[in-house]
């Protein structure tokens, strides 16, 4: 009798049950004996003055009135007593269990177990013994079923199966990490998640499995990021490191601790052997322009070129001026291009990209064109990675032979879906803004305060600053009421004739018309952009001070963040204002924290917890992992102790050696996370 034998070598099991117990992916004993409980129903005496409404409870009581039984047609019924539970006088209601009359009567003592209406006083019981309440159980598990399996069908075979096969649940943790964090071994806490005597011991024997499962996750990550490293050999970058150090000290400020710590771990990279595979993450403001520009010059030192690919053509010119302002006083010369470059000059830049005369080369996706070549490239960064498909960044990757890779983003990632969802990758923060920044003031509005924000910006411009005002829509949508661009427009045109001109800007505009009113913002001849959220991502006019967003609660926390970027970025005090009439308590509970916190990673673990892992990257594509038992939202601490334990074994020797790892070994080489490395 094996625990690996199918399901239906236990008594009872037979082609239709194994059939539904397949379906639920148990297909083995031991499946079953995972198969946990989601939640647990609580038989323990209830005090009803601290249940909750709608709460589940179980309490005893005297009969305190004659039963009076209802019927209605033939099989309906409804059963009512009073009951004096406590200091409370309640109905007790069973409906269709008529045959409970004969066994009460007044004055009786009983025990009921159901849904307590705290507004109504009355308990919808579905459970009645006679007699005083008889601790037998606190809990009993709820199992997730499926076809005509029931949770007490399913209940007893899990029981059978526990006594035969229970004793051949194997520990898989190694007993020093058990130990060190004193969690039970797997076979108690599988017993005790299965029959649970109290609440603490549900909690003990969760916290072993939660461990479990975060730690194998992370070694399987780590195995394979191991392996990637190991098989896809990379350049190593020899560059000149007084070049670059110089480069550094002619800054126009010294970088932060957290811009030297990303710069350390990027450059540690570069010279290594292995392809770098690193996300850089930082909150809009906090300087990753100049890191990507201090790894650009180090490629450029080594003898390489560099590739910058962002997702628009706004940010491809900006980016191309900015790093042409960082870079050329050092002697490299960069280009820019995108869809818009044509003819004679998009052939004579190709020719000297190719002929390795441009050292660096920001654009759109214009890059990964096959006309595009290079004479060398070294390293590749893409920003706003989530913008690019994996296809377009490979099609990059492969116009070099193995280059680095960085990938940046401003959205800040929580750390628990940083670790989880780019586990392959590794990740570098910039948790530090540059000292003497603004906090840009952001207020809640609701949208019939209008008027009064109208005034506020005509103040600011009469200051001589500018202002975006963002919108969700381009068109007008009766459906869903919301402000649509170009009536927006339309309406502070007429607002503000006569004294301020008011650009227009959505995703429809032909690329020079986007290219003109950009130019008119940044130029200051156009105060006021109105604007759908193409402008998200990476516009800079430092001059801008106010940023007004109509429908505020239709946009994520992460992009009314982004949107809020757009400003702060001169020396004057800025201001967000977000138009909301939110219904929900969570949409109010957004505006809130908008109003309370500047900090991007704040803001992403507010919408993490919110919104919940699966949802956090938008539905499509989440590629967040699923846990059996563990939350990566609440129980993130296990996640990291579990991310550093399972490094530290990763990197030992006894643990691709010593036979008390052999276990988890097996499992690395079944799941693939090692190749085809012949073990043991
Ligand atoms: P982001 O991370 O959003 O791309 P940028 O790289 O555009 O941020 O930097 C925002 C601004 O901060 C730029 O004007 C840049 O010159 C400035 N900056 C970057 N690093 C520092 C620093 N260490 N000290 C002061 N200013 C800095
Ligand atoms: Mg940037």
């Amino acid at each position: 009798m094996n625990i690996n034998d199918p399901v239906s070598a236990l008594k009872g099991i037979g082609e239709e049950t194994a059939n539904s117990l397949n379906e639920m992916n148990i297909y083995t004993i031991a499946d079953l004996l995972e198969h946990l409980p989601y939640r647990y129903e609580d038989y323990r005496l209830k005090d009803l003055e601290d249940a909750g409404h709608e709460e589940r409870v179980t309490v005893e009581g005297k009969i305190h009135s004659q039963p009076s039984l209802m019927y209605f047609g033939k099989k309906k019924s409804r059963l009512t007593i009073k009951l004096l539970a406590g200091r409370n006088l309640v109905s007790v209601v069973f409906f269709n269990q008529p045959y409970l009359k004969s066994k009460m009567a007044i004055n009786d003592i009983v025990t009921v177990t159901g849904k307590w209406d705290r507004n109504r006083q009355t308990i919808t019981a579905n459970e009645f013994t006679a007699g005083p309440y008889k601790k037998e159980k606190d809990f009993e598990p709820v199992y997730g079923t499926r076809g005509n399996l029931t949770v007490k069908t399913l209940r007893k075979f899990i029981a059978a199966a526990f006594a035969v096969y229970g004793e051949q649940i194997n520990e898989n943790i190694p007993r020093n990490i058990l130990s060190e964090y004193k969690l039970m071994p797997r076979k108690d806490a599988l017993r005790t998640m299965h029959f649970p005597l109290s609440g603490q011991d549900i909690k003990q024997a969760r916290r072993r499995l939660v461990y479990e499962e975060f730690l194998y996750f992370q070694l399987k990550m780590q195995a394979l990021r191991k392996m990637q490293r190991e098989e896809t050999k990379g350049i190593q970058q020899k560059y000149n490191l007084s070049e670059v150090k110089e480069f550094i000290g002619s800054l126009p400020f010294p970088l932060t601790n957290a811009q030297k710590r990303v710069v350390n771990e990027i450059s540690a990279d570069m010279k290594s052997p292995y392809r770098m595979n690193r996300l850089l993450q930082g909150d809009v403001g906090s300087g990753k322009t100049v890191v990507a520009a201090i790894a650009l010059l180090s490629s450029v030192s080594a003898g390489y070129q560099g590739a910058l690919m962002v997702p628009t053509e706004i940010l491809a010119e900006q980016h191309a001026a900015s790093l042409k302002d960082l870079l050329k006083p050092a002697g490299l010369k960069t280009a820019l291009l995108t869809s818009s470059i044509k003819g004679k000059k998009r052939r004579e830049l190709l020719e000297s990209l190719k002929a390795g005369e441009i050292d660096i080369i920001i654009g759109t996706h214009a890059l990964i064109q096959d006309e595009v070549h290079f004479q060398k490239l070294g390293l590749v960064i893409t920003d706003e990675q989530h913008r690019f498909g994996v296809e377009q960044r490979r099609i990059l990757r492969e116009k070099g032979e193995n280059p680095d890779v960085l990938f940046m983003t401003a959205t800040p990632i929580p750390r628990t879906l940083a670790i989880t969802v780019f586990g392959e990758m590794d990740v570098s923060t910039i948790d530090e803004m540059p000292a003497g920044r603004k906090g840009i003031e952001t207020y809640w509005a609701k949208q019939d305060m209008l008027p009064r924000v109208l005034s506020f910006i005509e103040k600011e411009l009469q200051k001589g600053r500018q202002a975006y005002v963002i919108c969700p829509l381009i068109e007008e949508s009766e459906k869903l009421e919301l402000q649509n661009v170009l009536d927006v427009h339309a309406a502070l045109t007429q607002y503000f004739a006569g004294r301020y001109r008011v650009g227009l800007m959505h995703g429809r505009l032909h690329p020079e018309e986007k290219e003109t009113v950009m130019k008119a913002f940044s130029e200051n001849t156009a105060q006021v952009l109105v604007s759908t959220t193409v402008v998200e991502v990476g516009v800079n006019v430092p001059n801008a001070t106010v940023m007004v967003i109509y429908d505020a609660e239709r946009f994520g926390l992460a992009q009314l963040h982004q949107l809020r970027g757009r400003v702060g970025r001169g020396s004057d005090q800025s201001f967000c204002i977000l138009l909301a009439d939110p219904k929900s308590e969570t949409g109010k509970e957004r505006m809130k924290i908008m109003t309370e916190t500047n900090d991007g990673f704040v803001v992403s673990e507010k919408d993490l917890e919110l919104r919940g892992p699966g949802d956090f990257f938008g539905k499509k594509q989440s590629g967040v992992p699923e846990f059996k038992v563990a939350d990566m939202v609440h129980d993130y601490r296990t996640l990291e102790v579990a991310r550093n334990d399972a490094a530290k074994l990763i990197a030992s020797d006894e643990f691709w050696n010593a036979p008390e790892y052999k276990i988890i070994r097996e499992y690395l080489q079944e799941s693939g996370a090692m190749g085809s490395e012949k073990l043991d």
